[in-house]
């Protein structure tokens, strides 16, 4: 039995050899170096990733800075209606407040998603509907589905750059400001801000 299994011919010799290759080629799962491979290439994904999340914010970041050509005066101020509502409360007339903040021209501008919600409001914001339909307010009409104003207001600003927006809602400034290049205006002690303005604005 043995005999025969090792009087064998040229075939098991290269059975053999093939053997020892698959063998060499195989590596012991606990080598170090396997483990070290491993780190190594975590640590690149870890890094590729780290350099990743870096580089998405980086082009907006220059443009937050840079000069937006498409904005200048008159400025087109876009407003939402919690800011209409808080400027009554806080006795600010709209066209002058963002004259006196941006020392230019403004021309406030409304949607008619910002309208409609203005008119839903009922009769408790009669005033603010009034200040709304003043002939100094550009309105912007809307031809987008749903009306809700803020993802109005924040689809408008992503393709045109040539707005600031007025919101006194945070959520809305947050959304915002995700958007590179565009001002944004709020009230604070009792008196229009504006943050992100190139060319210096009151820059917050
Ligand atoms: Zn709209």
């Amino acid at each position: 039995m043995a005999k025969s299994k090792n009087g064998g011919s040229g075939g098991s010799k290269a059975r053999k050899t093939r053997a020892f290759g698959a063998v060499k080629r195989m590596i012991n799962p606990a080598d170090p170096r396997l483990k070290a491979n491993a780190e190594k290439a975590a640590k690149k994904i870890a890094d590729e990733k780290a350099a990743a999340v870096k580089h998405v914010p980086q082009p907006s970041t220059s443009l937050f800075l840079s000069h937006n050509p498409s904005l200048g005066p008159p400025y087109r101020v876009l407003v939402d209606t919690n800011f209409i509502n808080h400027s009554l409360q806080n006795k600010l007339e709209l066209v002058q407040g963002m004259m006196d903040c941006l020392f230019a021209k403004c021309i406030p501008t409304i949607t008619d998603c910002v309208m409609a919600e203005l008119e839903k409001l009922g009769p408790k914001y009669r005033m603010a509907l009034k200040i709304a339909r003043d002939p100094r307010f550009e309105r912007l009409p809307c031809s987008h589905q749903g009306n809700y104003a803020d993802d109005c207001l924040v689809q408008r600003v992503t393709v045109s750059k040539c707005y600031v927006v007025a919101t006194c809602d945070r959520d809305l400034r947050r959304r915002i400001r995700k958007v590179p290049g565009v001002p944004l205006m709020y009230i604070v002690s009792r008196r229009y801000q504006v943050e992100r303005l190139p060319d210096g604005g009151a820059a917050n």
